[in-house]
């Protein structure tokens, strides 16, 4: 996998920062392409300090690990789950505040086009139904609807 080590030192395989702790050198394997293990990689520190500023937290995690599975979100329903479950992520501190904030703001903008697409559906159908729709074929039955019909000269129904 490797193409070829940077020749820094001899120690490719083991990071080598010291510990704070002892003085000693860190155990933990370095990265690929670094002489650092994850946690004491410059580049990964700095991402990993960015990212907690970001959401105003000083320890523990603020994002959802990039491998956690997507939710489906197709349905008013599945927009529900997903607010229940990000409610509960914050709950736990597994989600930043404001992270979880632009997941509502989002959801809201997903709603309204969740609502969109289903009216233009209903649309099309309502269409499609009046093109099928013999020509001299009323949309409505007067005669027969004249009981429950209102403002084509039928009484209102006394009770
Ligand atoms: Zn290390």
């Amino acid at each position: 996998m490797k193409k070829s080590e940077q020749g820094t030192d001899n120690h490719k395989e083991t990071c080598v920062a010291k510990t704070k702790s002892n003085g000693r050198r860190c155990q933990a394997k370095a990265m690929d392409g670094s002489s650092c293990c994850f946690f004491h990689d410059p580049a990964t520190q700095t991402a990993r300090k960015a990212a907690q500023r970001r959401g105003g937290q000083a320890n523990g995690p603020v994002f959802l690990p990039a491998e956690a599975a997507d939710l489906p979100l197709k349905s008013g329903k599945d927009v529900a789950a997903l607010i229940a479950e990000t409610i509960n992520q914050v709950r736990k501190g597994r989600l930043s505040p404001k992270i979880a904030s632009t997941v509502g703001y989002l959801t809201g903008l997903l709603m309204k086009a969740l609502e969109a697409s289903d009216i233009e559906e209903r649309l099309t159908r309502v269409e499609q139904a009046l093109k099928t729709r013999k020509q001299d074929e009323p949309l409505f039955n007067f005669d027969e609807d004249e009981e429950v019909a209102y403002g084509n000269g039928s009484k209102p129904q006394a009770t």
